[in-house]
């Protein structure tokens, strides 16, 4: 048989901010038509213009250029609204041969014949013959009787009795088509081979189907990916959940380790593996292992997964991923007291206990900043019984002139003034790091204070001492 060519495409509505479900769907389709040699199609979904805008279709080219579906590696994107014409063709086609009819039907009107507002379309004009006319929606004629068998390469061969599909809608009163047709009718200009999306897609694939062979084309191969689920195991949903993929870029979750997490989402390679290169996960997944059980997206594991992928990078690689925190409208020092040279000092102190980049900045401003504001409970945490006096003693053991100032000879003095008042080096260095960075967490404190100065450290430790005696 042969076999023919892979055409998969990925088709976002851009009616809003990138969702989580819709990137993994594209990373699934471009790499199945990537290992087939195949073609990756973006077609924008844009039929519906009360709730289109540009600017979401840009996020969508955007954020599949972060997870590295660039421009050039797709065909597209193309406007399904640049298609209406066809669509309406295809309605009119399908009405031709006998395979829609015309219905002037109301709600209310169903209602009525039915007994139940839920109810499907009851067939009422099947055999009126009725011509088409402003407000007349046309109808595709499913069948009575028989099944309709879905192939679908994740779930099987799911089966749809015939008779509880309705006779759907295909086009409105106004003569547009509606999704199900246009969809259909973008698939088959594009040539489509593969239809790989989203489960909640799955109710429409009988009727899709039915539009495919009416309209004389054979069908796709369908591949119906799990839905995502929150930890209380709803679906995700924009109004309750974190979905935007651009939310999780802001917050300094790095591309790699953003796309590597959404693989397993309904998908896992073999062995006790989650975290590998992307390499490999191009070459080893298919379609055909992608599970039916929902899939968990779990924020916690992902967070923990992106500390995994930055602790990887080099420094180099670190500082150069921390860029666009460090000189950002929002940092919260003035462009001119950042220090870069002081910066890559700390960097593989900060690299290690960071899990998303957005921390970076709360680790390193105390350097960069005239004056600290110190947070009250862990000062207040930080200063109680003998910690003042260890704090008093510090005070006057980092005055001394002939103390070198550096890491190792603060360390040591501290560590002395500590035991003087009988506390560990922990409990001792708290009220000094409170006092000198504003917070109780931060990366281990003595290269930061041999980089800060004497003059200023001291004065820090000095104004807060201040408020205590105050
Ligand atoms: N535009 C649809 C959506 O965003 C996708 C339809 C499809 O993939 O067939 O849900
Ligand atoms: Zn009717």
């Amino acid at each position: 048989m042969a076999s023919r060519e892979i055409r998969v495409r990925f088709a976002p509505s851009p009616t809003g901010l990138f969702h989580v479900g819709g990137a993994r769907s594209a990373l699934f389709n471009a790499i199945v038509a990537r290992q087939a040699g195949g073609s990756l199609v973006l077609r924008i979904e844009d039929t519906d213009a009360s709730r289109n805008r540009p600017e979401w279709t840009d996020g969508i080219i955007s954020a599949l250029d972060w997870l590295g579906i660039s421009p050039g590696t797709y065909e597209g994107p193309v406007f399904s609204s640049a298609n209406a014409e066809l669509h309406t063709a295809a309605a009119e086609k399908l009405y031709a041969a006998g395979r829609a009819y015309y219905c002037d039907c109301t709600r209310d009107d169903i209602t009525a014949r039915t007994g139940n507002p839920a109810a499907g379309y009851d067939g009422h004009c099947r055999e009126r013959g009725l011509p088409p006319g402003e407000g007349r929606a046309l109808r595709f004629r499913t069948p009575d009787e028989g099944v309709t068998v879905v192939e679908d390469v994740v779930r099987g061969t799911p089966e749809f009795a015939n008779a509880t599909i309705e006779d759907f809608v295909i086009a409105r009163g106004n003569g547009t088509a509606v999704f199900l047709l246009a969809n259909v009718v973008d698939d088959l200009d594009e040539r489509i081979s593969h239809v790989i999306r989203a489960e909640e897609h799955l109710s429409n694939a009988p009727k899709q189907q039915m539009l495919w062979e009416a309209l004389g084309a054979g069908r796709p191969v369908w591949a119906h990916v799990p839905i995502i689920v929150n930890e209380k195991r709803q679906k995700l949903s924009k109004r309750r959940d974190k979905v935007a993929l651009e939310d999780y870029r802001a917050e300094g979750y790095l591309a790699e380790a953003m796309k590597n997490y959404l693989m397993l989402l309904g998908w896992a390679p073999a062995g006790d593996r989650e975290i590998l290169p992307w390499k490999e996960i191009e070459a080893e997944f298919r379609l055909e292992d992608v599970k039916l059980a929902p899939a968990f997206f779990d924020e916690k594991k992902l967070r923990a997964f992106n500390g995994d992928y930055i602790r990887a990078l080099t420094v180099p690689e670190f500082i150069e991923a921390c860029q666009p925190w460090l000189a950002g409208p929002r940092v919260p020092w003035r462009p001119a007291d950042f220090d870069a040279g002081v910066f890559a000092a700390l960097a593989e102190d900060v690299q290690s206990r960071v899990s998303i980049l957005s921390e970076v900045v709360p680790m390193v401003d105390f350097m960069f900043l005239d004056a600290v504001e110190l947070d009250e409970a862990a000062w207040a945490k930080a200063t109680k019984g003998a910690q003042v006096d260890v704090l008093r003693s510090v005070i006057a053991a980092f005055s001394e002139e002939d103390l070198p100032w550096d890491d190792g000879a603060l360390h040591g003095a501290l560590e002395q003034a500590g035991l003087e008042h009988g506390l560990k080096l922990g409990k001792a260095q708290a009220p000094v790091r409170v006092a000198v960075t504003g917070r109780s967490v931060g990366p281990p404190l003595f290269k930061p204070l041999e980089l800060l100065g004497r003059s200023r450290t001291l004065a820090r430790l000095r104004t807060a001492l201040a408020r205590l005696e105050g």
